[in-house]
């Protein structure tokens, strides 16, 4: 028995659907990160397999490099999803979930790259780069 969990952008072009387990909330302090979302990017991640698209036709995909792509929002511009082509699940933006999603931000990665202009004071791990990413499980 898993959760479903649901979410979508702003303007409702984009709604998805989750059928599994979700990790919990990582923020990633990359200068990547930080252009494509416009702070960091504090995310969430799911089974490729259990990412359903329920509405797509907002949705574009942008290959941020060669190894990933990302997918937002054109009419909204919601930054929605981060696809590692090699990896076994696709990371989705936290904010973009329907509430209540019981997750918790639980580390902050790249911290190394974070911006000049604010301060990390939640208590949680910080980590210089890649950090101990936890698995995707059921909260
Ligand atoms: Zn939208
Ligand atoms: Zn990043």
């Amino acid at each position: 028995m898993t959760a479903a969990y649901t979410g979508g952008c702003r303007c409702g072009r984009v709604r998805y659907r989750v059928d599994g387990p979700l990790r919990p909330v990582v923020a990633c302090h990359c200068r990547e990160c930080r252009q494509g979302s416009g702070h960091y990017w504090a995310a969430t991640r799911a089974y490729r397999g259990d990412l359903h698209l329920e509405r797509d036709d907002g949705l574009r995909w942008f290959d941020s490099s060669t190894a990933a792509r990302r997918g937002f929002c054109t009419v909204c511009g919601a930054n929605l999803f981060f696809d590692r082509h090699s990896s076994e699940g696709v990371t989705i933006g936290a904010g973009t979930l329907d509430e209540p999603t019981g997750l918790r931000l639980v580390q902050h990665i790249y911290t190394a790259e974070a911006g000049d202009y604010y301060t990390i004071a939640d208590g949680q791990p910080q980590y210089p780069y890649t950090g101990e990413i936890p698995p995707i499980e059921e909260q």
